[in-house]
């Protein structure tokens, strides 16, 4: 054994249970017991939370902390896209990676382990973004794992020279790739193209979809024909959906069964969504944050993940995942235990299930990846916005903090 993780608790049934031993040897996970006997070096987790690391499934790192060289927009017009677009010029090679190397270092910092991170290509930004996310996502291999979703954020088949990118990014590497249909004039034929690809290029799917002021014409609809149609179920990720929470729970659940027997996941992004929703409003505003454990009721798999930090899209974030997940349940109003823990399952085991990252999780033979938070359940966890203290990744200790003290007189 090459490090014992000593008395941390599993999130199931975290609180009641006695703590376990956590043993890893060659950087995968070789024991997992009430008490591990052999020698080895030990890292204390003094009866804290233990999970295989929080998954950040839908991140902007290639345009985080750009909040700075944005100008003011009028309230009811704002549109994030319209304040990033000018100043692209900006963003050289070398400016994004030390903005998103910044962003990386705080989710590693807040435990997370794995990310997939959405980076946008068009002939205003070029390969850019892409070259460095995927520097960094090498340059930060001993900490995380940055899987990236190539996708056009400023539209598809309206703007030429943007699809030879995204085959570009492709064949590249790109294991995702990604859409935003509503900046096409023509949303279905980008979603369509989108589909074409995934197949060309054997890749899963994580569109941004559904974003609007009313119900009306979602595209949720198409993609879950073009999942069944192009056989992709388990595959296809839809992020944000802020139309579902403008629908009565009999509608919203309605779309969530067909969406779960396509096998089309979900991602909510709460900061981003509180942010833009409702401009056309100015008192009264609608959240359009989509009830995540409504869908998951009725069969979904859904993720929360951050979305943008410190840009125009949401000028705030700290890459907090388990801050997220408070917000969240905040804002969707849980109040039975059962629903709030749900929300760390969210950020964990559904959030690895989403990427389809088969070998995440506390169990023997999958990677010595080991966060402890600073909570004795999922609950807790959620509910109190726990810091995570230390971060393992295959078996090395990647990060810290300091447990908080009192110093009684
Ligand atoms: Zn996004």
């Amino acid at each position: 054994m090459d490090l014992i993780i000593r008395n941390a608790r599993l999130p199931a049934g975290a609180k009641d249970q006695p703590t376990v031993d956590i043993g890893i040897k060659a950087g995968r996970i070789a024991a997992i017991e009430r008490s591990i006997s052999a020698q080895a070096p030990a890292f204390d987790a003094k009866g804290c939370l233990a999970c295989a690391g929080l998954v950040e499934t839908h991140i902007h790192i290639d345009k985080s902390r750009i909040i700075d060289r944005c100008g003011p927009q009028p309230r009811k017009t704002y549109s994030p896209v319209t304040a990033v677009a000018p100043i692209k010029h900006t963003m050289t090679l070398e400016d994004t990676y030390r903005r998103a190397e910044k962003t990386l270092q705080q989710s590693i910092l807040h435990g997370t382990t794995r990310m997939r991170a959405q980076t946008e290509v068009d002939p205003a930004i070029g390969m850019r973004g892409f070259d460095a996310v995927e520097q960094l996502a090498k340059d930060y291999k001993w900490a995380i794992d940055v899987q990236i979703c190539v996708f056009p954020q400023e539209g598809l088949t309206n703007y030429p020279g943007t699809d030879e990118l995204l085959v570009e990014s492709l064949k590249r590497g790109a294991k995702v790739i990604g859409g935003a249909p509503r900046y096409d004039t023509d949303g279905a034929a980008q979603i369509e193209r989108i589909f074409e690809l995934g197949r060309e290029y054997d890749c899963d799917i994580d569109i941004h979809l559904d974003v609007g002021p009313t119900p009306e014409g979602m595209y949720v609809h198409q993609v879950r024909e073009l999942t069944e149609k192009y056989k992709r179920g388990g595959r296809v990720v839809v992020g944000h959906m802020a139309k579902l929470s403008l629908l009565p729970p009999a509608e919203v659940a309605k779309i969530a069964k067909q969406l779960a027997d396509a096998g089309v996941g979900v991602t909510v992004l709460p900061a981003t969504d509180l942010f833009l929703m409702g401009r056309d409003q100015d008192h009264n505003v609608r959240r359009g944050v989509a009830d995540a454990n409504l869908l998951c009721e009725h069969g979904v798999n859904c993720s929360l993940s951050s979305n943008n930090i410190l840009n125009p899209a949401t000028p705030f974030g700290d890459c907090s995942l388990i801050r997220m997940a408070n917000l969240y349940a905040n804002v969707v109003q849980l109040d039975r235990p059962e629903q709030i823990a749900a929300c760390f399952d969210m950020l964990t085991e559904r959030s690895a299930k989403l990427l389809n990252l088969n070998d995440y999780g506390l169990k023997v033979g999958n990677p010595g990846d080991v966060v402890i938070i600073n909570a004795e359940s999922p609950l807790q966890a959620i509910s109190e916005v726990a810091q995570p203290l230390a971060s393992f990744k295959n078996g090395r200790q990647t990060m810290r903090w300091a447990a908080p003290a009192l110093l009684r007189p």
